[in-house]
């Protein structure tokens, strides 16, 4: 028999964790980080404690509870708080893999938990932005999985016994994993790479949507998937329901609409242009990266952002090369403040400094003086630089992701609007188009892949399949299972 658990993520947006048992093999399907539950208890500066491995964690209820799945390193700190039932960690793996849809943390975050011996299925796209995104941020307890560091942390840095890394294969269409057959379709979503998956085993066949959307510039993509998925013939699809409310009360944006609403806003701005988007999101790039050109503004991206887009260029995106001759490169104080060359010391500043022409380098002073010649990529978790900024009048912000959250980290919006506000900025500009299908394309996807059963997950209104599908949509609570 299958059966299909799942542990997390079923009623709230983001956390998919799902365990598919299928031809006696056992996989997850996205082990992410739950930003919901997890700020139940933890904020800015309350948080999970490395030094207490797994432990604060497991004692929350925030990890599943299941053997032979975690990090030996990290279950060894309950043991001997006389926890036993997560294991020793000397087990064997309890699972054969993770099939990770995308590299957004609400779906990557929390397989830096996992032991390290359970391989990651995945594509190279995603690979790829999670070990650049990797490289540019210092390690996190919580969402390091290319690079993480084991606990506890006795070892010196210098040490190659300090970190771990976990393990990723690439797929792409159809293969088959340990008897179970594999097709992973690319499907379109706000960050490349993202897929969909169609897994066959001896009891049925099982279709999991990861967050995807029809409205978007890859849509062939998704439409692709949803041709295969259909000619699979699926007892069960397990679906993204983000957008099931709201966009009657919004009007629904493509990145087309984005485009023309914000070179409209541009077009009147006599000061600086910041933009708040990620830089992953490839077509959003490619928007702002345009109407820069238009307008006849320099486009200024900061060293991550630039070392993330030289990574997206080196995967074959469709992002224009650091030589590019409108790019620029906003140099941010670090260290002593005071710009010297050591302060740039980190590998990979380092790294993606050798590829820069040093006379496209910027600092706050060169913007502050020409305003009306940047567009600036600013994001809100890097505020600070507002205050060597200090924006003239008649400059504006537009907001270029999801109103209260982005998929990675929570917003605190009073908290931005402030910033926004001391700096001449407010209200801030709303601009932007969702990576999640709407309501009426969920339905869509849904009737042309006609699975026997549809499961909604990624949503807080799953009810709303079941008015449109009736008695075929099982609803289902983190914790249920589903035997086929
Ligand atoms: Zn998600
Ligand atoms: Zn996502």
């Amino acid at each position: 028999m299958g059966k299909i658990k799942f542990l997390d993520g079923a009623e709230t947006i983001g956390g998919t964790k799902i365990l598919l048992e299928i031809s006696g093999k056992r996989f997850f399907l996205d082990f992410g980080l739950n930003y919901k539950e997890r700020d139940l208890y933890f904020e800015e500066y309350l948080n999970p404690r490395p030094s207490n491995g797994i432990g604060d964690l497991y004692f929350l209820g925030l990890l599943p509870k299941m053997k032979g799945i975690y990090r030996k390193d990290l279950v060894k700190f309950i043991r001997k708080e006389g926890v036993e039932e997560l294991g020793t960690g000397e087990e064997m793996p309890k699972v054969n893999g993770v099939l990770l849809s995308h590299a957004h943390f609400d779906h990557s975050g929390y397989i830096a938990f996992l032991r390290s011996d359970i391989p990651i299925y995945t594509s190279n796209i995603t690979v790829a932005l999670m070990k650049a995104m990797e490289d540019v941020s210092i390690t996190k307890f919580e969402t390091s999985v290319f690079r993480f560091i084991r606990r506890p942390a006795v070892n010196s840095f210098k040490d190659p016994s300090y970190y771990g890394t976990h393990h990723a294969k690439i797929v792409k269409g159809e293969t088959d994993i340990d008897g179970v057959s594999l097709t992973a379709c690319p499907v379109d979503h706000s960050v490349p790479g993202a897929m969909g998956f169609i897994i066959k085993g001896e009891e049925g066949t099982i279709v999991y949507t990861g967050d995807l959307r029809l409205h978007g510039e890859r849509r062939l993509d998704t439409e692709q998937f949803i041709q295969k998925a259909r000619d699979a013939g699926p007892d069960i699809l397990i679906i993204e329901g983000t957008n099931l409310r709201g966009s009657k009360k919004r009007e629904f944006w493509t990145e087309k609409r984005v485009f023309e609403e914000a070179g409209r806003v541009i077009n009147k701005t006599k000061g600086l242009v910041l933009v708040d988007f990620s830089i992953r999101n490839v077509y959003r790039f490619l928007t702002f990266f345009e109407l820069a050109k238009l307008s006849g503004r320099k486009f200024a991206i900061s060293l991550k952002d630039a070392y993330l887009l030289d990574a997206m260029k080196d995967i074959g995106m469709p992002v224009p090369s650091l030589s590019h001759p409108n790019i620029y490169f906003y140099l941010e104080k670090r260290k002593t403040g005071t710009y010297r060359d050591k302060d740039y010391s980190e590998k990979w500043i380092k790294r993606i400094m050798k590829k820069l022409d040093k006379s496209k380098i910027v600092t706050a002073k060169e913007i502050r003086e020409n305003e009306s010649a940047f567009m600036l990529v600013l994001r809100y978790f890097n505020f600070q630089q507002l205050i060597d900024l200090r924006p003239g009048d008649g400059s504006v912000y537009i907001h270029s992701t999801s109103e209260a959250f982005t998929e990675e980290q929570q917003i605190d919006e009073r908290r931005m609007d402030h910033w926004l506000e001391h700096f001449g900025l407010y209200p801030r500009v709303h601009i932007h188009a969702s990576g999640h299908a709407k309501k009426d394309d969920l339905f869509y996807i849904a009737s042309e892949i006609n699975p026997k059963i549809i499961v909604p997950v990624h949503t807080e209104h799953p009810e709303e399949y079941v008015e449109q599908f009736g008695n075929k949509v099982k609803i289902v609570k983190n914790g249920d299972e589903i035997n086929f």
